[in-house]
């Protein structure tokens, strides 16, 4: 019999579906995680009779696998990794695993920033379209698992890089890529170019009938594109010129020509604000566009799409100052978009762990726009020196309760109080989530 040992590193979401997954599709599995197990995935894995390992990697089982399919948190470069592929051992995504075994189509979004609210948001539409469409990826049950107990046509798949790097022939049916901008560069040797390399991988294995949607006001894109030999059905997004083929923002009005439609929509109408969600939401519709949803059906949808939590979220109005919580700004990008959406005098929080930050893409923005930075962050120095000289007046603290105190104190009726952070959350909270529901307890205790 050919031997068909699997072996999946790392025990979260992702790994368990692979698991259940590789034993629904009859593969010896042994699922092995440096760190404990969730109480309730050890169960699963009891139950279904999947052996697997905690605390420890033993290497004689893992080097004798056939496939490996590696959780995204773990990089190319630990040693147990760069032994398998030394030893010529495939090392496969989950999404990559999970995409062999189903005949669904594909949608497959990435980019820097904006990969949640269009994944949401796409598959908000489709469901409210009535069909039969699964919800995966970065996002909700695994891919994997859902592959193997359930029986979608659809998938909405929100893709990191992570997830690209191991790549071989997955291929999406629609490709949407958001934007490129620098983040993560820790996880590829301070290489920006090996990062986008990554996230192009989403459009690899695609072909003439496939269709790929991107931000045609991004350079970097852009520049990519023309070094490479596309196949697919190329459709372009923009908020500042008109495209032929595909979407753009023009006096406030969505205007699709995809297909000819004539397809017309005021953004400002929609429940998402800001530059930043015109293009996640022109996305969205040329995805609905594509797979056949009618012009009526889509607005439906796009006025009755609720945003996860975390991203520009309007927690409170205090004394007149509105509180917003976008604790999923993680870089730099996403606090240029934030800062871009509010016209008012800004009090910004910002901090946590550098992920390889430059800061000159808001420097103009946080001049013109910010009458203090309070710095919520053990590590404070590399924000503190760069905007010294730039704001009028700097707070550091370790404590989200003193930083909502200190954005008071500087606060006027008008104002906006904003936690963008452009950081990490793991110096002082569990994650982002974290952080955000943190600072909206903080500033409800204010009222
Ligand atoms: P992701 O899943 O890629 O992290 P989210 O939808 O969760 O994206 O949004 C993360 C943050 O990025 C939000 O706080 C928001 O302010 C910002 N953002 C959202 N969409 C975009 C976009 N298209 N371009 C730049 N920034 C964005």
């Amino acid at each position: 019999m050919v031997s068909n040992k699997l072996v999946v590193l790392g025990g979260g979401e992702s790994g368990l579906g692979a698991a259940i997954l590789g034993k629904s599709k009859g593969f010896d599995v042994f699922l092995s995680d440096r760190g404990r197990l969730h109480d309730q995935y050890r169960k699963e894995l009891i139950e279904r009779g999947i052996s697997f390992e905690e605390e420890q990697h033993t290497e004689s089982v893992i080097l004798d696998a056939n496939v490996v399919v590696k959780s995204p948190g773990i990089p190319d470069t630990v040693p147990l990794i760069l032994a398998l592929v030394e030893k010529g051992i495939p090392v496969i995504s989950e999404i990559e695993f999970a995409a062999q075994y189903t005949d669904a189509k594909l949608i497959a979004i990435t980019g820097s920033n904006g990969k949640t609210t269009t994944t949401l948001l796409t598959y908000h539409l489709l469901k409210d379209a009535g069909f039969n469409v699964g919800l995966a990826g970065n996002i909700g049950d695994s891919f994997a698992w859902q592959v193997a107990e359930k029986a979608f046509d659809y998938y909405v798949l929100e893709i990191s890089s992570f997830q690209l790097d191991n790549i071989i022939s997955f291929k999406p049916d629609v490709a949407v890529l958001l934007n490129i901008t620098p983040d993560h560069l820790d996880r590829y040797g301070y290489s920006f170019q090996n990062y986008t390399d990554s996230k192009f991988n989403i459009i690899k294995n695609q072909t003439a009938e496939n269709h790929f949607i991107y931000f045609d006001d991004s350079e970097v894109i852009k520049t990519e594109l023309e070094k490479r030999d596309v196949l697919s059905k190329k459709l372009g997004i923009s908020i500042d010129h008109s495209v032929e083929n595909g979407i753009f923002l023009e006096e406030n009005q969505l205007r699709s020509n995809f297909d000819k439609s004539g397809f017309s929509q005021d953004f400002d109408k929609l429940p998402i604000k800001g530059p930043h969600n015109a293009i996640n939401a022109m996305a969205a519709i040329l995805v609905a566009q594509i797979v056949g949803i009618t012009e009526d059906k889509i607005k439906e949808g796009l006025l009755s799409f609720q945003n996860a939590p975390h991203r520009l979220e309007k927690v409170e109005v205090i004394n007149g100052v509105t509180y917003i919580n976008d604790s999923k700004a993680t870089n730099v990008d996403s606090v240029f978009y934030a800062l871009g959406s509010f016209s008012e005098p800004v009090v910004l929080i910002a901090g946590g762990v550098d992920k390889g930050n430059e800061y000159g893409q808001i420097e103009e923005l946080v001049r013109k726009k910010v009458k203090g930075l309070i710095i919520l962050s053990v590590k404070y120095e590399k924000l503190r020196d760069y905007f010294a000289d730039i704001v009028p007046q700097i707070y550091i603290t370790q404590d989200v309760e003193d930083a909502v105190k200190q954005a008071k104190k500087w606060s006027e009726p008008g104002d906006v109080v904003l936690l963008s952070p452009a950081c990490a959350s793991f110096d002082l909270f569990k994650n982002y989530e974290d952080r955000g529901d943190q600072f909206k307890v903080a500033v409800r205790n204010l009222a």
